[in-house]
């Protein structure tokens, strides 16, 4: 099956777990192990109780990110309803959140680039700009340490490693 999630995922886990929880990271998870399903069934495969499966699939169909198709029982003239994750909304969210996770780092980067940092070599206090070292006449503003230029290649290399990584997984 194409549409399984997978919970080492960190991102798809993070989402899913922002919107419902560690509830819903089970729920999604046995969706995904199934082309359709119904509340009971996933109650019985999760172990949770049957209304928190149902908050559960309510909440994610909310997000767009379950779909459910309804039949009536023959037997007993109810409806049942079979549900499903929605995997093309579930990386349209996903491929989202990488873009704007890379537009922020890519603008950290020409920050990091921008600027010539200052520090105290304090780990407790902030860094600072050249501008600002200058206002603070290269004393730091909470241990009054006197401020030393602070080479930033380390954060540059870590950013741009990220950048690369995330320009390949979203193709951009
Ligand atoms: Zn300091």
């Amino acid at each position: 099956m194409s549409t399984k999630i997978y919970p080492t995922d960190d991102l798809l886990v993070s989402i899913i777990g922002e919107i419902g929880g560690d509830e819903a990271v089970r729920v999604a998870v046995a969706l995904a192990n199934q082309e359709e399903t119904t509340d009971e069934r996933i109650a019985g495969s999760t172990g949770m109780r049957l209304n928190a499966v149902r908050k559960v699939l309510y909440r994610l169909h909310e997000n767009h990110l379950a779909s459910y198709r309804r039949t009536r029982d023959n037997n007993t003239g109810w409806f049942v309803y079979f549900w499903k994750l929605n995997p093309e909304k579930i990386s349209d969210l996903v491929r989202d959140r990488k873009r704007l996770a890379l537009r922020k780092l890519r603008e950290r980067l020409s920050y990091e680039k921008e600027h010539i940092f200052f520090h105290c070599g304090n780990e407790q206090c902030q860094r600072c700009t050249f501008d600002e070292a200058v206002e603070l006449s290269f004393q730091c503003s909470s241990c009054k340490r006197p401020l030393q230029f602070y080479g930033n290649n380390g954060i540059i290399d870590v950013l741009e490693d990220k950048i690369r990584k995330l320009e390949i997984e979203t193709n951009s």
